[in-house]
Parts: C-alpha cells; structure tokens; sequence
C-alpha cells in the first residue's frame, strides 16, 4: 500500500516537470483595402438586392484589422510558443505585402473568383499563413471589417466555388488592362 503510493507520487511528480501549459498568442496588424461584392451569375437587380450599396462597382474602403493566433506550448529555452518577430515578418510578407492597399477584387491573385467578404479573406489568410507557421499551429485567423464586424477562421474547410468565375476573372483582366 505505501509503496504503492510512493509509486504514484514519483509518476505524477515526473509528469508534472514534464509539463507544459497549451498556450495562445495573437499578434495583430491593419491594413487598408477596397472591395465590392457582385456575383456576375447574379442579374443587376439580384446582385442589388443580395449586396446592396456593397455592390458598387466603383468600391468602397476598410481599415482590417487582422489578428492571428498560434497555439503551442512555450519552448522551454525561450519561454515562446513561436517568436512574435518571425510571426509579424511573416503577416508583413503574406498579408500585408499582398493586400494593403490594394483593390482586393483586382489584385489578389489568391481571392480570383472570389467575392472578397470578409469571410473568404479570412479564409485566404488562413490558407497562406498555415503551411508557413512551423512552430505551434495556426489557431485562428480573426478579420475585423469594422470594429463591430469580424470573421473567424479556424480551420481550411472544402466548399465549392459558387457564381461565374469566368466573369469575375474577365472583370479582373478588364480592371488590369484599363
Ligand atoms: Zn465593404
């Protein structure tokens, strides 16, 4: 019986050294975009109704808010999950090198075919940032249109593509070649 217990306190004293807390990080940046939603298999009159004053062709502008958050446990060496530079580096060259001040129904390569919601940026983001995050793992991806409007995005999931790409790709070269 008392060896026994001994028995324990040695296992669950071992585990416990061995022990880490699960731990979330967020780093945030902002950028400036402009956007519209149309969806070109919509008539005018649906494509109206549906976005209403989004639907202006001519595009209106956000200040986004991105917040990005790892999940991981601190390396014993640095007290890290990942190093907060090497994130805000990599937000610089996959997001903000890509999007700030950019029209995102034009010139995001990523978002062709897309209708540029905040949702299916934050979808794209994912989508860029996820495979490049090696230590810890991507945990969410949170996308401010406004202060009171956000998306989030916490894991790659398979939709079909809906509407005519072909149509928003011929806007997207028509807006290029102007
Ligand atoms: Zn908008």
């Amino acid at each position: 019986m008392v060896r026994s217990r001994g028995r324990e306190e040695n296992t669950r004293g071992a585990v416990e050294a061995h022990r880490n807390a699960m731990i979330r990080v967020t780093r945030r940046v902002e950028f400036s975009a402009a956007h519209f939603y149309h969806n070109p298999s919509f008539s005018a009159e649906e494509n109206r109704r549906v976005f209403g004053k989004c639907n202006n062709p001519q595009g209106h502008g956000h200040n986004y808010v991105l917040e990005v958050t790892v999940a991981g446990e601190p390396d014993p060496d640095t007290g890290m999950v990942l190093d907060l530079k090497d994130l805000k580096d990599l937000l610089e060259k996959e997001v903000m090198e890509r999007m700030d001040h950019r029209h995102l129904n034009y010139e995001v390569p990523e978002l062709a075919g897309q209708i540029p919601t905040c949702e299916n940026i934050a979808a794209v983001i994912w989508r860029l940032l996820e495979p490049r995050i090696t230590k810890g793992q991507l945990d969410r991806v949170r996308l401010y249109e406004s202060p009171d409007l956000f998306a989030d995005c916490t894991a790659e999931v398979t939709v079909p593509r809906a509407g005519d790409l072909e149509g928003l790709e011929a806007g997207r070269r028509a807006w290029r070649d102007r």
